[in-house]
């Protein structure tokens, strides 16, 4: 049944300030809107239970890509067709760049944003497997001041997020030191496009003298939220990649990992899948560090 318009309050007060005003008066009451792609269906499915929203799209301060030396900042509020049209995005956090062109249609990529996939929480969400492997660190803002957690720290539970009820979600911080890592990102799903993920792996790795000094997995659709495989990280951490390695990750990876059974797929076949995944990844990182 879809929803009544009437039952519904929209504002839009057009400045940062004004919302986390808004939100610091009745911590609880307002619900962001960004883009709406989540919202939006919501309504139209008659699901919208927030009486109050506040919209967030149109505010500069919430959709600006800043670049320094060391990291890249983006606001929550920008969208993945931003993220796939700048080109520093593409050149250092390629991962990122990809993630962006799976979300949707292209007109699902002009409104749906970066903040709103990670605050909705779902697990098989897009972006979140690129923004683990990178270690993405996830800044709040309310009126109170800024925080700063780990991204892996963010999700709490399906669907739930460490947010307090003032805070939005300001900025995604991403470091620039990635050059010399292996990069990895593969979404398994039932079509090349507009498909939710059965399963997805983002990786990154350095090897130095034949042993695996860094090592990110994250995963989508393996767990009730996005998570970061650690576990299996550190069945690789400091080791050479020999096969008896690579079969004690997976197995790792095997005991860590827990998906359900949906509409989408199994959790039988996801857990196959993501350890195919795994070996691809670490084959691939083999062969890298066999070219001399
Ligand atoms: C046709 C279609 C296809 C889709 N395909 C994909 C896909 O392939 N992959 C994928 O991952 N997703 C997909 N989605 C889901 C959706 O587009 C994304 O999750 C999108 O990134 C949500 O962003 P938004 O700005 O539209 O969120 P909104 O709908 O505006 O908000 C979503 C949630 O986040 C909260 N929120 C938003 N911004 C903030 C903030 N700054 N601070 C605090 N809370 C905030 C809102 O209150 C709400 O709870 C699809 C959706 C549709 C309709």
């Amino acid at each position: 049944m879809r929803g009544n318009a009437a039952i519904h309050d929209l504002v839009a007060p057009g400045t940062l300030g004004a919302v986390l005003d808004l939100l610091a008066a009745e911590p609880g009451a307002w619900t962001p809107i960004a883009g709406g792609t989540e919202v939006m269906v919501a309504f139209a499915a008659g699901r919208l239970t927030a009486p109050k929203l506040v919209s967030l799209w149109g505010i500069p301060d919430l959709r600006a890509i800043e670049v320094a030396p060391q990291s890249v900042v983006i606001g929550a509020a920008t969208t993945f067709l931003d993220l796939r049209r700048h080109a520093l995005i593409a050149a250092d956090l390629p991962l990122l760049a990809k993630a962006a062109g799976w979300i949707g249609s292209i007109a699902n990529q002009g409104r749906a944003t970066l903040g709103g996939n990670l605050v909705n929480g779902s697990p098989a969400a897009d972006s979140s497997p690129a923004l683990l492997a990178y270690d993405a660190e996830i800044e709040f803002i309310s009126v109170r001041g800024r925080r700063r957690v780990p991204y892996s720290e963010f999700h709490t539970a399906y669907k739930r997020n460490c947010l307090a009820p003032d805070e939005l979600l300001y900025a995604i911080h991403l470091p620039r030191r990635f050059a010399r890592h292996n990069q990895y990102l593969r979404k398994v799903g039932t079509r090349r496009a507009m498909a939710i993920a059965k399963v997805a792996l983002g990786a990154i790795a350095l090897l130095e003298n034949g042993r695996i000094r860094e090592i990110r997995l994250g995963a989508a659709s393996l767990a009730p939220y996005p998570m970061r495989l650690m576990q299996t990280e550190a069945a690789l951490l400091g080791r050479s990649l020999t096969d008896d390695t690579i079969q004690s990750a997976r197995r790792a990876l095997l005991a860590e990992v827990k998906p359900i059974d949906d509409i989408r797929s199994t959790a039988d076949y996801r857990r196959r899948v993501a350890a195919n995944l795994l070996d691809e990844f670490l084959l691939q990182l083999r062969r890298v560090e066999a070219v001399p």
